[in-house]
């Protein structure tokens, strides 16, 4: 598949290109499109009744899930992270187009949640988890590393360094696999969990890094430098980016290239991984607080 590479501009030396896998012709679009590739094929094969996934109220991957369900006639259902949600869906722009999607969504509380890997959790939900085809929550599995893999083509061996984001990992494992000998991979975090031992232990390529410096205090956090960094990204450059994950690791590219502290190379493919679907529910709640929007 090809994927549209932009330039974007030259700073302190260094080239920096973006991959614009936020624009591929697929529905689908981004990361999240490339990490249900195989497991819809998969799912198929496995003749489930359905795919059931997890995720937040603006969940990415709650939304490419409803989508993709949609677009092949598989039944999808989302286990909704807080129960306060049921009676608000409205709010969640990404949780009425799972809906419009045909997506069954089932509430749970925090708590509750937070049990998903364990035994008891079908009990208290009470489904049989034997009868879905089941995908984690932010979608990575080893099928979605496969697909994350193929991010990468043989021209792209030109480039010194890969930067991507990170939620869950499962992107940078697939450039990871699939990224040259010369070439370093960086990860630029979303959130504060260390993911850096869980990557390690599934990859034995160490050319590559995690940045944890531009979380902005957490998942979906943010503050005013981000938001501004991100509309004056468009104005500059007309792409859009995402608060969640493309805005943070742009701002850090940029904020680590100005001032000296780029150490990896001066060919730099940035991949924008999507996520767009997002910013609707973002300046809602940025709304409710008084704060700025990505305009
Ligand atoms: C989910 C997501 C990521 C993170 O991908 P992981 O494989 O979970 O690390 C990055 N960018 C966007 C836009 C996403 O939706």
């Amino acid at each position: 598949m090809r994927v549209r590479t932009d330039f974007i501009c030259e700073l302190n030396q260094k080239k920096l290109w973006l991959r614009r896998e936020d624009l591929i012709k697929e529905e689908v679009k981004g990361n999240k499109f490339r990490k249900l590739k195989y497991n819809l094929i998969e799912a198929k094969k496995f003749n489930s009744n359905a795919i059931l996934t997890f995720g937040g109220a603006f969940s990415n991957h709650l939304y490419a899930t409803a989508l993709s369900g949609y677009l092949n006639g598989i039944k999808t259902y989302g286990i909704v992270r807080g129960n306060e949600w049921e009676e608000k869906i409205k709010d969640s722009p990404t949780l009425v187009n799972c809906v419009n999607y045909g997506m069954g969504l089932i509430f749970v509380s925090r708590e509750t949640f937070k049990k998903k890997n364990d035994r008891e959790f079908w009990g208290i939900i009470k489904l049989n988890p034997s009868k879905f085809y089941i995908i984690p929550e932010g979608g990575t599995n080893e099928l979605a590393v496969k697909g994350c893999s193929e991010m990468l083509e043989k021209k792209d061996k030109i480039y010194d360094v890969l930067c991507c984001p990170v939620g869950t990992g499962g992107t940078i494992r697939g450039l990871i696999n699939s990224s040259a000998i010369n070439q370093k991979v960086i990860g630029f975090s979303a959130l504060n969990n260390n993911l850096k031992l869980d990557i390690d232990r599934h990859t034995d390529n160490k050319k590559w890094e995690l940045i944890n410096k531009y979380t902005f205090g957490g998942y979906a956090k943010s503050n005013n430098d981000l938001i501004s960094f991100i509309n004056n990204f468009r104005k500059r450059f007309d792409v859009q980016l995402d608060p969640i994950y493309t805005g943070k690791m742009l701002y850090g590219i940029f904020d680590l290239i100005t001032n000296n502290h780029w150490y990896w190379g001066r060919n730099i493919l940035i991949f924008h991984t999507g996520g767009k679907q997002g910013i609707e529910g973002f300046n809602k709640r940025q709304i409710k607080k008084g704060l700025s929007c990505i305009i």
